[in-house]
């Protein structure tokens, strides 16, 4: 099945130009204009393609060649079309784009009963309607339709108003639901969006892990008093006890290995007055992990972190967890079907990576076996206008797709 680069070079071309704000980054929340135009985009090539297609409840976009019927076996492979706020034009359209290549080079090569279905995730960034991986996790069956009612976009649509014109409709959720039977494996292709295989020069990897994130809202409270009557020793200020804790979670994932990182990326203090203690000090942390042994180590030791801060300065304290995703160990024979396949095309040693980042395939992972190819992201730079990485990689990942999705395994 020969792969061809000007095509995948066309197609990022112009979905890149379906964007609420031209000359300035791709702007396409789901169930918008732009996204939609993307979307139908990718419906015409597949037919072109000589597929079928449909639309799931959840409003994810599935297409199979035509000799290949809904009931069969096959891969999955695909991403999302939707962008955050301008944003680039390969996340997310760089593993649609590879799915759709290897359709196309089947059917040019007659081979019409490819087991392979391509598919546009709905709403994976999060940022159209406050949660990610919203198709994926709808058709996954891991949010219900009652929890998607009560999400809305900026128009304060709920998610099930904003898609009925897309063809999302909460009533044939749960007869929708994914099927894992139906699915040999998962391969999502996706740019890295990070800077560690540009640097080190590789092209194409094989991701193993994606991590665990756990994020919390951590609150200190003191006493706010006059900053020029109160000596230091009598003083119970909850920022500077916040900026002890935020510059220990810097130091934290030292302790934690390979690929952990943490964050603090919001804060709130009150009074915030500038002669004034601050009585009280609110953060997030958002912690990250290649495993869930490492996530438990970092919770305790931000737990210690907080509550000696606290007691040093006479502070009263609360942890909150607000969000616990466990880690995504990705599927070891899946895996090894890549490398044989890497092997055929020369690309033997293929690098192996980690995702930092949460991707549609961590939520079928538990239900589907999957696993992710990256393609390097030009200095680490996504969610960015400037946000580019080499067609050839990406031709690299696709005919890496193609040769491991070109047979089901026994
Ligand atoms: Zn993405």
């Amino acid at each position: 099945m020969p792969v061809r680069a000007d095509r995948i070079a066309a197609d990022i071309e112009v979905i890149g130009r379906f964007t609420h704000t031209p000359g300035a980054g791709s702007d396409r929340p789901t169930f918008s204009p732009a996204w939609r135009q993307a979307r139908d985009y990718f419906v015409a090539e597949v037919e072109r393609a000589g597929c079928h297609w449909r639309v799931d409840a959840a409003g994810n976009v599935h297409a199979r060649p035509r000799g290949v019927d809904w009931s069969q076996r096959v891969w999955l492979s695909g991403s999302h079309l939707d962008s955050v706020p301008r944003g680039g034009d390969f996340d997310g359209v760089v593993g649609v784009v590879a799915a759709v290549e290897v359709l196309r080079a089947a059917h040019e090569d007659g081979r019409h009963d490819l087991p392979l279905e391509a598919i546009v995730f709905a709403e994976e960034e999060g940022t159209t309607f406050g949660l990610g991986m919203l198709g994926s996790r709808g058709w996954a069956g891991t949010i219900d339709a009652a929890a998607l009612a009560a999400l809305r976009n900026r128009d304060s649509k709920n998610y099930w108003e904003a898609g009925a014109d897309h063809d999302a409709a909460a009533d044939r959720l749960a007869a929708e639901r994914l099927r894992p039977a139906d699915y040999a494996g998962l391969i999502e292709v996706h740019i890295e969006q990070g800077p560690a295989m540009w640097k080190h020069d590789r092209r194409v990897a094989l991701v193993t892990a994606i991590a665990g994130r756990r994020q919390y809202a951590i609150s200190l409270r003191g006493v706010a008093n006059h900053a020029g009557s109160t000596g230091m020793n009598d003083r119970h200020d909850a920022l500077a006890g916040a900026a002890e804790v935020i510059a220990a979670v810097e130091c934290l994932p030292d302790l934690l290995g390979d690929h952990a990182v943490a964050t603090v990326g919001r804060i709130a203090v009150e009074p915030n007055a500038v002669n004034v203690i601050p009585s009280r000090a609110e953060f997030t942390v958002d912690l990250r992990a290649p495993d869930d042994h490492s996530l438990e180590v970092g919770d305790e030791r931000l737990r210690a972190l907080v509550a000696a801060a606290a007691l040093r300065r006479g502070l009263e304290h609360e942890i909150v967890r607000t969000e616990t995703l466990p880690a995504v160990r990705l599927d070891e024979k899946v895996a090894d079907r890549v490398r044989a396949a890497a092997g055929g095309l020369g690309l033997s040693l293929l690098p192996e990576a980690v995702s930092g980042a949460l991707h549609d395939a961590a939520i079928l992972a538990p239900l589907v076996p999957t696993v992710m190819l990256f393609v390097a992201s030009r200095d680490g730079i996504s969610h960015n206008p400037a946000e580019f990485s080499r067609i050839d990689d990406i031709v690299d990942a696709t005919r890496l797709l193609a040769g491991v999705v070109a047979s089901l395994p026994d």
